[in-house]
Order: structure tokens, then sequence, then C-alpha cells
């Protein structure tokens, strides 16, 4: 077979469709998975199609499924996202899914969810001035939350998820970077705003012999002097050797971390999802990386700027891409950027959207994967 082929399906959309779009493209569009969010930061959709009479939906985000109090005895309380309230959508979810032969990955966006940093201040990301950016999420080099994030994993394995993808699951990485922030427009400053310097993040750089003040102030004297429009903007400023080893001993322990976390349950996938273009991780098998290209954010591009973008990601065996517009103009463009993605050695596909998408859009997605599985 040439792919896995999933398709993003929130559990909000579930409760409003009543799992008519698992129908649709479980039967005619022949996929291999679900994925699930089931913990995410703020969302906000307009499903025209699936919406029925109320289109517009909001959540702050939070934990989307009921967590089992005792899986979180020892750790953070984990803050329930409010837009539900009785009955196991995940466990019907998984019941409908499996009648289909179609397995669940289940996607996990801890640090993105506002009302846990802002519980527990704590967990914030820190700038270079050792001032609290709660709106960047909590930091992935905090004990505390890696061990939420850990309990969270043990705590869905009772649906029997088929793998677990993890969202900006690295430090230095921003969950806001949707919306505008202070110098999002220069990125050599934003790179060097975004690093963190947290207790925790101290802590590992000083365990592997780097200075974190030396660090922070070389952070500092760097945003000074862009400021004062001595250096170019075109890139992430990682010039000097202090902060990119600052930069690289974090990464590698959580790198480190991530991989003894999968060792607990080895029998699942396990996928590390970065948005395309921002800063990667190294290697860190059996994490395999995914480049997911969130809606809007490029596009529409043709075929061949797509088939570039995919042959330009070093490694990537897994991508999440949305299926319609702006994205793609035409079916055409989604069947040759599958095509092109396949042969370029992508092997699982996450296609998001479906359900702010017409019902054209399945049509779409039939005839991508329909295409790519015939090589
Ligand atoms: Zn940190």
């Amino acid at each position: 077979m040439a792919g896995d082929f999933g398709v993003v399906y929130p559990l909000w959309d579930f409760a409003a469709d009543e799992g008519s779009l698992l129908e649709q493209v479980a039967g005619d569009v022949g996929i291999d998975h679900l994925t699930v969010p089931v913990v995410t930061g703020a969302q906000t959709q307009f499903r025209f199609v699936s919406g029925g009479g109320s289109p517009h939906f909001h959540t702050e985000g939070g934990w989307h499924y009921r967590p089992q109090a005792r899986a979180y005895a020892a750790v953070l309380k984990p803050p329930k996202a409010r837009w539900f309230a009785g009955g196991d959508l995940l466990a019907q979810m998984r019941e409908r899914a499996a009648a289909f032969d179609v397995r669940l990955l289940l996607r996990v966006d801890v640090r993105a969810v506002r009302a846990l940093v802002e519980k527990e201040p704590h967990l914030c990301q820190r700038n270079a001035w050792g001032q609290e950016v709660p709106s960047a999420g909590g930091c992935a080099c905090n004990p505390d939350l890696r061990e939420l994030l850990r309990a969270t994993f043990d705590d869905l394995a009772r649906y029997e998820p088929a793998g677990y993808e993890l969202v900006d699951g690295v430090p230095d990485c921003a969950a806001d970077r949707g919306v505008t922030r202070p110098f999002g427009w220069h990125p050599a400053i934003r790179h060097l705003l975004d690093i963190c310097f947290c207790a925790s993040c101290r802590q590992v750089a000083e365990r592997e012999g780097v200075d974190p003040d030396q660090a922070a102030r070389s952070v500092r004297v760097r945003i000074e002097r862009h400021l004062a429009g001595q250096t170019p903007i075109s890139g992430p400023d990682d010039t000097d050797p202090v902060v990119s080893k600052y930069v690289a001993t974090r990464a590698k322990d959580c790198c480190l971390w991530l991989q003894r976390l999968a060792e607990s349950d080895p029998e699942r996938r396990r996928l590390l999802v970065r948005t395309f273009g921002e800063w990667t991780l190294g290697n860190c098998a059996p994490w395999v990386r995914m480049v997911r290209f969130p809606a809007g954010a490029c596009g529409p591009l043709d075929g061949e700027q797509w088939a570039e973008r995919v042959q330009a990601l070093p490694e990537i065996s897994a991508l999440a891409l949305p299926v319609w517009r702006p994205t793609f103009n035409e079916a055409a463009e989604l069947v040759r950027l599958v095509s092109e993605a396949v042969r370029a050695g992508v092997s699982t596909f996450d296609f998001e959207g479906l359900c702010e998408a017409p019902w054209d859009a399945i049509t779409w997605l039939k005839q991508a994967i329909r295409f790519a599985r015939r090589g």
C-alpha cells in the first residue's frame, strides 16, 4: 500500500454531524485512520456544511475528553474543555471507526492550553529578561508539563489508539504563532524572543555546562543590535555559539525525554508535529517527524511549487495538510501534490479542514488517495 491516509476529525465535528463524515470518508474514500485532536488550544471554526443551524463553533481549548481522575492523581489537573457535557464521545468515535476498520491517531497539544499556564504560571516560557510569556504556552522542558503529558498518554491508552501525534513538543516554540506578535515581521528578533529561559531550561543548560545567564545576556544584546538595524532580518539569528549551544542542549534534552516516553509504550506510533517553516527538531526516532501546513498559511500554490516544498523537507515521512481552498484551487492540484509527496517518501498523511469545506472536497480527497495508491 502506498501510504497511510487519514482525516483530521475533531470530536466537536463528530458531535455535530453525528459521524456522517466518518461514514463518507471510510466507505467512499477508503481512509486508513482518523486523527482526533484530543488536547488543544483555543479553536474557532465555521462549519457551514456539517454544523447544521449552528455553523460557528468556538472552544477555549483544553482536554476534549473526560480525563480519568486516577490517571492524573500525582500530576497537574488537566483542564477539561467546556463545550461538551455527558457521554464519552471519543469512545463512541472509536467504536464507529473500528466498525470500518479505521484506526485512531490521537493528537495532543498540551502546551497550547491557555487555562493550564494561567493556572500554573510556573509552566510558562520565559524570555531573556526573565519575564513570563503565558501566550507562548507551557515550556516543553518543564518536568510538571512533561509528567502531565505522560499521564495524558497513559490515560488515552484505554482508547487503544494506533498512535499519538504530539504538537510542538519542543522548547523555544511559541503556541501563539498564528496571531500577530511583537516583531513577527522580523524573523531574527522573533527567533531570539522565542528562546525560553525558564527555570527548567536554565537547569538543563547548566547541567550541560552552558551558562544560561551568558546566553540570556547575548540574546538581549543581539536583539538590541537588530533593533539598531545593524544586522539583516531575513532568517533566524543563530550566529552566537553560546546561544546556539543553549538552544541545542535543551532540544536534545527534550528529544531524549520523548524517546524515553516512547519506550514505555513501544506498540504505538509516535509522530512529532511541527508547522511548516518552523525550526525543526533533529532526528528523534522512534518519533516520526510530521510537517503540518496550516490552512490559509500558504497557498494557493501550483502543483510544482508544492512539489518543491515537499522535496525540500528533509527526512519527512508524514504530512498534515488542508484539502481545500485556499491551499488548493482544484482537485488536480491536491491529486498531484499527494502523488509527489508519496514519491518523495511521505508515507503518512493527515488531511485537514474537511469539516469546513463543502462536500466536493471529499471527492477531491478520494481522487487524490486513489491516484496515490495506484502509484
Ligand atoms: Zn523553558
